[in-house]
């Protein structure tokens, strides 16, 4: 395997000028007057979504596109590092009408967030991102080999994995399509829009009563939905003034993800406008794990505080690496990791 390396260029190249900023410690300062930063901008019809370097070698690759992967792009592109993101495009939250609590675009469709999430990345000309899976990672801290679907190989010499998770759907009828929609995750991201209405919470654990004592908080018409023999001491939820419904559910009526109503297997229905349930979650990807990546109780990549998971010089950040889901988190991650990264490589050197 060749060794992945930044290409050399003439005195004003990225190396150089990053050289020249270290010996003399300008900082920001430092930046703007070495850099015509106007030189460093794609202007709008040449941002592309294609991969235009033709040796498939970078300094670093972040497999997944979406908040995390995105937010680590940019600290790539800002500290000029020949950087390729690759993107399954299916980013979880892709089936919710509005995203939330994410401060600067609290209320916009998840899409339009990530599209000018993307929009502000691609103006870095070091950064490229193509639309593919990656199956296959192979290699070494400082030398990585990359395998996507579409049979390309890529070389880096760091590699953030962002791949997010997958939710898995219970064989609920209805449930799946109204994910995201009316069949909610988290009161954070979608709670204030179904305050105060017909709540339902479809959860059978001990640890449910901390849940349904959260969600009060938003709406005390609330019900508890076990789908079957409770698991738990009823009366500890049932002494917060909340039904527990034990019967097993049929399906889920609605109309494009809005909830109609539950109904049951003996033919009895429950009227609702929203239901928290909370999904078994699975890595989306399997290559961390594979590459020898410490997994978590909680089936999370381990990362520290860097966002370094143990494996060196590979990299987890977003969902994939956290419990706490939010794109803002997302996000800070991505930027944590991203710092990081270029810190390694400018030590590397
Ligand atoms: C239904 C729902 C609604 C939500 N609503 C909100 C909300 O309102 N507000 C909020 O803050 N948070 C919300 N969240 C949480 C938020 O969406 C996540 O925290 C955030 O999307 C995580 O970003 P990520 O980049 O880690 O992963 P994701 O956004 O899931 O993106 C992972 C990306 O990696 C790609 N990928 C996976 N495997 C590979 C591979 N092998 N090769 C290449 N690419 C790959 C995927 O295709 C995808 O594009 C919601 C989540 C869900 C499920």
């Amino acid at each position: 395997m060749s060794k992945p390396g930044r290409h050399r260029q003439a005195d004003n190249s990225p190396t150089c000028r990053r050289t020249f900023l270290k010996r003399n410690g300008l900082g920001l300062i430092g930046v703007l007057l070495a850099t015509d930063l106007s030189a460093l901008h794609q202007t709008e019809e040449n941002m592309t979504t294609e991969h235009t370097n033709e040796d498939h070698n970078y300094e670093v690759i972040i497999i997944g596109g979406s908040y995390a992967g995105l937010s680590a792009g940019l600290a790539m592109g800002r500290s000029i590092r020949k950087t390729l993101i690759i993107d399954g495009g299916k980013p979880c939250n892709r089936q919710t009408p509005h995203t939330h609590n994410f401060i600067t675009h609290d209320g916009d469709r998840p899409h339009a967030v990530a599209a000018d999430a993307k929009r502000d990345v691609l103006k870095y000309p070091t950064v490229s991102f193509v639309n593919s899976l990656v199956t296959k990672v192979k290699g070494s801290d400082g030398a990585f080999e990359l395998t996507t679907t579409d049979g390309n190989v890529y070389l880096a010499q760091k590699i953030l994995f962002a791949t997010g998770v997958k939710d898995i759907m219970p064989a609920i009828p209805g449930l799946a399509e109204s994910w995201g929609i009316s069949v909610i995750h988290c009161p954070y991201c979608h709670g204030y829009e179904v305050r105060s209405k017909r709540t339902g919470i479809l959860a059978n654990s001990p640890a449910v009563k901390e849940f349904v004592k959260m969600i009060l908080n938003w709406t005390d018409q609330l019900t508890l939905f076990t789908n079957g023999p409770a698991d738990f001491p009823v009366e500890e939820v049932t002494a917060l003034g909340v039904d527990v419904v034990t019967k097993v559910i049929s399906d889920i009526d609605h109309a494009e993800g809005y909830i109609n109503h539950l109904n049951f297997s003996d033919g009895s229905k429950f009227e609702l406008d929203a239901l928290y349930y909370r999904a078994a979650l699975e890595q989306h990807c399997k290559a961390p794990e594979e590459m020898g990546c410490v997994i978590t109780d909680t089936g999370h990549i381990e990362v520290n505080q860097f966002q370094q998971t143990s494996v060196p010089g590979v990299y987890a950040a977003g969902d994939m690496a956290s419990p706490f889901r939010a794109v803002s988190l997302a996000t800070a991650q991505g930027t944590v990791a991203g710092a990081m990264m270029n810190h390694e490589l400018i030590n590397a050197h």
